[in-house]
């Protein structure tokens, strides 16, 4: 087959202790899974079900990567997220949908803020505040039988060494599982897929020349470089 013109290759990231790569397949983002995000927000969390945004794998760097700062906003976010990796696809009546995790790492969700705001309050798609180039980081990832998580891990993120989010795993409204039964109702979730699963408290702007850095106990840190 002759392609009329090259696509870049797809995003793969590094697993600890593993020569092996994993291919990134469809990145979905939770909202709204820490009551305290929630609140500095100025949102209340929906306790009947979660919602989802996406991101384009297209548009997801690898940890360490120095970015321009992007187009369009003057209120450039970060938030730190825990990810879950799929390595096998979840139906929505599997017994146990974590028997589909293969990994778990640190992600940002990077976000024009101004941007999402704008939107939300016109009643339109998040897509100009959330799914922007370099707008996705992800982490290498640790294999479920090398971390105990998650579980009562802490969850951080620095700029410029400087601390801004910190929260806990356990303070997630929707835990791991009730997000891969609830979400495999709507997606046929399969092996690639990535879920962001939330940001804690302390979201903020970031500006051009910041280093940021994000982890959670027991896993790989995140980090992104933004240009000066
Ligand atoms: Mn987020």
């Amino acid at each position: 087959m002759t392609l009329v013109f090259d696509l870049p290759d797809p995003l793969t990231l590094p697993i600890q202790f593993s020569d092996r790569r994993f291919p990134v397949g469809r990145i979905f983002c939770v909202g709204r899974n820490y009551a305290a995000h929630a609140a500095e927000m100025g949102n209340e969390v929906d306790r009947e079900a979660p919602f989802y945004f996406t991101k384009s794998a297209a548009n997801a760097v690898q940890t360490g990567a120095e970015v321009p700062f992007p187009q369009g906003t003057e209120d450039f976010h970060h938030e730190v997220e825990l990810f879950v990796a799929l390595g096998q696809s979840v139906g929505s009546s599997d017994e146990d949908p974590l028997d589909a995790v293969s990994g778990y790492g640190c992600a940002l969700d990077m976000t024009r803020r101004d941007l999402q705001i704008r939107e939300r309050k016109k009643q339109r798609p998040w897509d100009l505040g959330k799914d922007l180039e370099n707008g996705s980081v992800l982490g290498k990832i640790t294999a479920c039988k090398d971390w105990v998580g998650p579980g009562g891990q802490s969850i951080w993120l620095d700029v410029n060494g400087q601390r801004r989010q910190a929260g806990n795993l356990d303070d997630m409204v929707w835990s791991i599982a009730e997000l891969l039964r609830h979400l495999s109702g709507f997606y046929y979730l399969r092996a690639g897929d990535i879920i962001m699963t939330g940001t804690p408290a302390g979201v903020g702007a970031v500006n051009p020349g910041d280093v940021i850095t994000g982890g959670v106990t027991g896993l790989s840190d995140v980090k992104l470089t933004l240009m000066p």
